[in-house]
C-alpha cells in the first residue's frame, strides 16, 4: 500500500495572511482531498521577534471561513502535535547536535560585528559576502579552531550558533513537482545557521525536523522558497531522511504582470488582498477583507484556484464549486509562470456564485445586513427576498439595494418615474384597484396577477396605466422583481397601505 498523502500549510503567525499564503493554503488542501491525505496546519512561530498577536487566530478563522479547515493543528490534536513550533521548542535542539555529530554542521563564533565588518569589506569591493566552503576555514568556528578551544569557549560561555556544512562543489538533480529537474551547484549555497544563540532553531531545521517528525509527503509552498530547496534537500540528506516531494507554487503578479502583488497595489485599485479584514494590533489601521467587502468564500476560492492552476487544455470551464474543485486538481496542471490577480474578473467570479448560491445559503448574510439596520426579521421572510432579487445582486450587500422595500415602504418616489406613471386619473384607478387587492382572499401573486389583470381587461384600462403606478407605490421607483411577486410577499395589509399613502403623496 502506499504511503498516506499528508501536506502541510505552515504560516508564519507575522500579520494578517496575504492571498497568496491562502491560495498556497487552497492548492495544500485540494491536493490532500484529492488524494484522501491529511491537510495538517503548522504554525511557524519560532522567530518571536516577528511574531504578531492575533494573527493565528487570523489564520484559523480564514481557514474557517473559506470551508477548508485543516485536519490537524492548533486546537485540532493528531498523533503528530504539538503544532505550534514555539511548544516544539525542546526537540530540535538534539537534531542540531545529531548533525554535528555526523560532521554536517559546526559552531561558529563570529560575532554580529564581525560578520558586520566582513560584508561591508566585501560590499566596498562590490562583493557579496557568503559564509561556507570557500572561506569557513578562516572563520571563527569549531572547523578552524582546534578541538580543545571550541570546548573552552562552549564551556565558558561564548554564544555560538550551528551553522550546516553544506558541500562544496557538488552538482545536485533536484525534482519539483511543477518545474520539474531544477540542477544547483552546492558551490554557490552558504552554509545556513540551523540553530541560533538563543537557543531557537531556524526557519530551516524546524521546518525539516517536523515535516520529517509530522510525515509529510509533499512540500507545497510558494516560489520564494525554491532557494531553499538545496539546504533542504541536503539536510534530508544529512539526516538519512527520505525527502517528501516538493511543488513550488508560482507568483502572483500585480495586474500589470509587473512584480508580486501586494497590499500597496490592493489599496491603490481598491480590492483586498487579505481574506478578512485585518486590525493592526499596534496602529490601529484597518486593512479590508473580502468577507467584509462580500464576497462569498466560494469566489474566493475560485478566484484564487485560477491564479496558477487550470483543468488542463480544451477545458472552458471557469465556475467550480469546492467539491470539483477537489476531485479536477492536479499539480500537473500548476503553471510555472506568475498569474496576473484580476479584480474585474473576482467580480465576475462573484456574480457567478451569488446567482449559483442556494437563497438558504444567503440568509445569514444578509440577516446581518438587516440587524445593523435594525430590522428584526424572520429567517423565512429573507429567504423568499433573497429568492427574488438575488438575480440582480452581485454583492451580499446588493441584496439591500435590490430589495430594501421588502422591509420598509419607499420614502420617497423617482421623480422622473412618477411623472411618468402617476397621471391626473391614475388616483382614482389606484383606489378601485386597491378594492380587487383587496378582495383577493388568497393572497398569492398568482391570484392577484389573475384577478387585476382580469379587471384590467374588463375596464379597458391599459395595462401600463395601472401596473406602473402600482409598482412606483410598493417600490418607489420603476425597478424590482414582477410586481405581484412583491405584493404577495409584503402582504395585503401592507400592499394595501403602500398605494394608499402614494394616492396621499403623488
Ligand atoms: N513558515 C514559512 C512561511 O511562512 C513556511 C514555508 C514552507 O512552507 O516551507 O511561508
Amino acid at each position: 500500500m502506499s504511503q498516506k498523502v499528508r501536506v502541510r500549510f505552515a504560516p508564519s503567525p507575522t500579520g494578517p495572511l496575504h492571498i497568496g499564503g491562502v491560495r498556497t493554503a487552497l492548492f495544500n488542501y485540494l491536493f490532500a482531498k484529492k488524494h484522501e491525505g491529511d491537510f495538517v496546519l503548522r504554525i511557524e512561530d519560532t522567530d518571536q521577534t516577528r511574531y504578531v498577536e492575533g494573527a493565528e487566530d487570523y489564520i484559523v478563522e480564514a481557514l474557517n471561513w473559506l470551508n477548508i479547515p485543516y485536519d490537524e493543528g492548533p486546537g485540532k490534536e493528531g498523533d503528530a502535535g504539538p503544532y505550534r513550533q514555539s511548544e516544539r521548542k525542546g526537540l530540535y535542539r538534539e537534531y542540531a547536535d545529531k548533525l554535528l555529530a555526523s560532521g554536517n554542521a559546526y559552531y561558529a563564533f563570529d560575532t554580529a560585528e564581525e560578520l558586520a565588518e566582513k560584508r561591508a569589506e566585501h560590499e566596498a569591493q562590490k562583493e557579496t559576502f557568503i559564509y561556507n566552503w570557500h572561506n569557513r576555514e578562516e572563520l571563527n568556528n569549531s572547523l578552524a579552531l582546534s578541538e580543545e578551544e571550541t570546548k573552552q569557549k562552549i564551556e565558558s560561555g561564548e554564544p555560538y550558533v550551528i551553522r550546516f556544512k553544506a558541500p562544496a562543489n557538488e552538482e545536485l538533480d533536484l525534482q519539483d513537482e511543477i518545474r520539474g529537474e531544477i540542477q544547483v551547484n552546492t558551490k554557490v549555497l552558504d552554509d545556513k545557521v540551523l540553530f541560533k544563540s538563543d537557543g531557537m532553531p531556524t526557519y530551516h531545521l524546524a521546518n525539516i525536523v517536523d515535516d520529517h517528525l509530522m510525515k509529510i509527503t509533499h512540500v507545497i509552498r510558494g516560489e520564494e522558497w525554491l532557494p531553499s530547496l538545496a539546504l533542504h534537500v541536503l539536510l534530508y540528506r544529512a539526516f538519512g531522511w527520505e525527502a517528501p516531494k516538493f511543488a513550488h507554487l508560482p507568483l502572483i503578479l500585480k495586474p500589470t504582470g509587473k512584480g508580486k502583488l501586494s497590499k500597496r497595489d490592493g489599496d491603490k485599485l481598491g480590492f483586498p488582498v487579505f481574506p478578512l479584514e485585518w486590525k493592526d494590533p499596534k496602529t490601529g489601521d484597518i486593512a479590508s477583507g473580502y468577507r467584509e467587502d462580500g464576497y462569498l468564500p466560494q469566489t474566493v476560492l475560485n478566484m484564487l484556484v485560477f491564479l496558477g492552476w487550470n483543468e488542463g487544455e480544451g477545458s472552458e470551464k471557469e465556475i467550480y464549486t469546492l467539491e470539483e474543485l477537489t476531485k479536477a486538481f492536479s499539480l500537473a496542471h500548476v503553471s510555472k509562470g506568475g498569474s496576473k490577480f484580476d479584480p474585474e474578473k473576482t467580480k465576475w467570479f462573484q456574480q457567478q456564485h451569488l446567482h449559483n448560491a442556494t437563497d438558504e445559503s444567503l440568509v445569514s448574510g444578509f440577516q446581518a445586513i438587516l440587524k445593523e439596520k435594525r430590522f428584526d426579521v424572520d429567517d423565512a421572510y429573507v429567504k423568499q427576498v433573497i429568492h427574488l432579487v438575488k438575480d440582480r445582486a452581485v454583492f451580499i450587500a446588493d441584496l439591500w439595494e435590490q430589495g430594501n422595500f421588502f422591509f420598509e415602504r419607499p420614502s420617497s418616489y423617482d421623480e422622473k418615474a412618477a411623472k411618468k406613471a402617476w397621471k391626473e386619473d391614475t388616483g382614482t384607478i389606484m383606489t378601485s384597484l386597491s378594492k380587487i387587492i383587496s378582495e383577493t382572499e388568497d393572497f398569492t401573486a398568482q391570484n392577484l396577477s389573475t384577478n387585476v389583470k382580469g379587471w384590467i381587461q374588463n375596464e379597458g384600462l391599459g395595462f401600463g396605466k395601472v401596473m406602473q403606478p402600482l409598482r412606483l407605490s410598493l417600490v418607489g421607483s420603476m425597478s424590482g422583481p414582477d410586481v405581484f411577486d412583491i405584493a404577495a410577499t409584503i402582504g395585503k395589509a401592507k400592499t394595501l397601505e403602500r398605494i394608499r399613502f402614494a394616492i396621499e403623496t403623488l
